[in-house]
């Protein structure tokens, strides 16, 4: 077992100002929910990890406008990771956001697509649950490459951005929000025992960049929603043609900031899986529940999928974010940022607490973090 409860809890004095920043604290609290839970279930070096994310971030100061922005944190990457899944969704929009104006010069349009393969999957067992995720997520991979392959869309599609999104169902009894969203309403009211409790809904979103003249009358590159429609259930082959939901983004050469291509953007790339899905702080034994399924159905699984121009794309932005990233850093010395201090988690009052740069404390701490580094890597 181990006792996290004594670390950092004596490097922050009385006289420190609790430092507010709101959205770094909730998620951070959340991780540390989700740690517990990695611990109830064994997932030791995981409970480590995710306990440890997010415990300081260092910040730098500009000279002349005194402000300050975060320039490292300790992260831990854990898929599930509130922290990390938050960062990671705010760094592949901005990476989304770039590639789109990247590829705008080649005259794109674009389509945006949520692709089912039926109806939701539940497991009796929690082995049984993960195998139905499992087997769902395959078909809708096997499905997607053998559209691929359709020669009416290697006609007609440039590239996509696909991101694999499973919500869970995790209310016992229908409220009113569920019962306007049932298929099947017949016999049903709020109140009732929900039908759909612990069921998982895998899915894709997918932006499709196609060629200009898509759209345009006389053409054979554009293919209608009921062809769509059949295209995706030939390829799933499971007897019936499922949810599938078509949205042209008419994009304006001169608009970027075309409010369909956001708000398409922010769908393809939001959480897998949201942790207000299994993170329950009310309810510990279903947040683990929820926890060990996830973590073992979504094992290996890839949530997001490039392809075409948005693949060769983002290999272009990733190579010029990472330029100028260099560049500013080396700017930011240059031009004399200097390094403002720390924010350290308390585990007392589950908060964060400024550390300047002077602080004795401060300094103690980093020979502290030093040696734990050291220590981890060997
Ligand atoms: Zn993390």
């Amino acid at each position: 077992m181990m006792n996290y409860s004594t670390k950092n809890t004596q490097n922050t004095k009385k006289t420190q100002k609790p430092y507010d920043n709101k959205d770094w604290t909730s998620k951070k609290n959340r991780s540390i929910l989700l740690a517990e839970s990695y611990q109830r279930l064994g997932y030791y070096k995981k409970s480590i990890r995710t306990k440890e994310c997010g415990n300081y971030l260092e910040y730098i100061k500009n000279p002349k406008t005194k402000d300050t922005k975060i320039h490292k944190a300790m992260l831990c990457r854990d898929r599930f990771c509130p922290v990390c899944s938050w960062r990671k969704t705010i760094k592949q929009t901005t990476e989304l956001n770039s590639m789109i104006d990247f590829m705008d010069t080649d005259n794109n349009r674009y389509l945006f697509m949520t692709l089912t393969g039926g109806k939701r999957v539940f497991g009796d067992t929690e082995a049984e649950a993960i195998q139905a995720i499992k087997d769902r997520i395959d078909l809708l991979n096997k499905a997607f490459a053998k559209l691929m392959k359709r020669k009416q869309i290697k006609n007609s599609i440039l590239g996509y951005y696909r991101s694999l999104e499973m919500p869970v169902d995790k209310e016992q009894y229908i409220t009113s929000k569920i019962y306007n969203k049932l298929d099947n309403k017949k016999g049903l009211k709020i109140g009732d025992i929900n039908p759909n409790y612990l069921s998982y809904h895998p899915h894709f979103h997918i932006i499709w960049s196609v060629k200009e003249e898509y759209f345009s009358k006389n053409n054979d590159l554009y293919i209608t929603d009921k062809q769509w429609g059949n295209l995706w259930a030939e390829c799933l082959n499971i007897g019936f043609t499922p949810i599938i939901d078509i949205r042209a983004i008419k994009t304006d050469k001169n608009n970027k900031n075309n409010d369909d291509l956001r708000g398409g953007i922010k769908e393809v790339t939001k959480y897998a899986v949201k942790d207000t899905d299994y993170i329950i702080k009310s309810d510990p034994a279903l947040t683990d529940k929820l926890v060990c399924i996830l973590n073992e159905a979504l094992k290996g699984k890839r949530t997001i999928s490039l392809g075409g121009n948005f693949k060769k794309a983002n290999k272009e932005i990733k190579l010029l974010i990472q330029e100028d990233e260099n560049i500013k850093n080396n700017r930011e010395i240059e031009n004399g940022y200097t390094i403002e201090g720390r924010i350290d988690w308390n585990w007392n009052d589950k908060r964060y607490y400024f550390t300047s740069k002077n602080n004795r404390i401060y300094k103690k701490l980093d020979k502290k973090d030093n040696k734990t580094l050291i220590h981890k890597k060997t």
